[in-house]
């Protein structure tokens, strides 16, 4: 018997095929649970769906569009009749120096890390206080904790710090119903979030810093996501989990 059998689970940004959203819904329904892949491009996340077994759903969602969260959130609980639990994975990093940001940058960076946490959590909210129960999981980063220095500039240090803010608050605000929110800080992991950016000399310094000598990969994110979403979190709330093989050890 699965850790989630007879779950439903959202997880959005997870049609990257090597992205620590497919690998974290791929594990979800090897663990029994039913998934929906939220992604922007509806083929792709389609196709992710029916790679990881047959009754998935794959929706187009672009996160930053309250309606379309809400339109897709609907589409599922009518499928499926409720969503036990969403995975807010869907993220873009940029490798800018402070001085280089400019307010399109700030925008894509913090719209779709930080908004479309807020708007995927406020489109499953009504359905999960209405059971009573759910899990949320949001994916934030070691550059929240560490000032970035990894990759992305400080305006992905800031979304990401924005959502372990937001994680606590509604951790705080969502206990009495039910529901449990929790956080995921990823060290460096193997995806291809970094579109070709990262050169082999980035790479080699990144690793020479962590103390486990390797980079993670999608299935060590995809552990931890199984950890919070499932029964075996089920005192924690409010909690920032770090997957970064001692990267940062605070
Ligand atoms: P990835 O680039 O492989 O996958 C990200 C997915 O998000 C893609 O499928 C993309 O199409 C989707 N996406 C982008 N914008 C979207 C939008 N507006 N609406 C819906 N979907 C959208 O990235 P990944 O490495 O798997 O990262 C997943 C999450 O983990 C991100 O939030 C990222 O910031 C975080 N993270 C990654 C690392 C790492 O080292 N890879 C480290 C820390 C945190």
């Amino acid at each position: 018997m699965g850790l989630l059998e007879g779950k439903t689970a959202v997880v959005t940004g997870a049609a990257s095929p090597r992205g620590l959203g497919k690998a974290t819904a791929k594990l979800f329904a090897e663990q029994g649970a039913t998934v929906a892949i939220l992604d922007l491009d509806a083929e792709a996340a389609k196709a992710a769906a029916a790679e990881i077994g047959p009754g998935h759903l794959g929706l187009a969602c672009n996160v930053i569009d309250k309606v379309a969260c809400e339109t897709a959130v609907a589409e599922v609980e009518s499928a499926w009749g409720r969503i036990d639990i969403l995975v807010n994975n869907a993220g873009i990093t940029q490798p800018l120096k402070i001085m280089e940001i400019e307010p399109e940058n700030y925008e894509a960076v913090l719209d779709v890390n930080l908004r479309g946490t807020l708007y995927m959590a406020q489109a499953v909210i009504p359905g999960m206080r209405a059971h009573k129960a759910g899990a949320i999981v949001n994916l934030s980063s070691v550059s929240a904790q560490r000032g970035g220095g990894i990759f992305g500039g400080p305006h992905y240090s800031a979304a990401k710090a924005g959502i372990l803010g937001l994680t606590k608050a509604m951790a705080r605000e969502l206990a009495p119903d039910g529901i449990r929110v929790n956080a995921i800080c990823p060290g460096f992991i193997a995806t291809d979030i970094t579109a070709g950016k990262l050169t082999s000399e980035m790479k080699d310094q990144i690793v020479a810093g962590i103390p486990m000598g390797r980079a993670g990969e999608a299935s060590d994110v995809a552990g931890c996501a199984l950890f919070l979403a499932s029964i075996l979190s089920s005192y924690c709330t409010g909690t920032e989990v770090d997957v970064n093989g001692g990267s940062l050890i605070h």
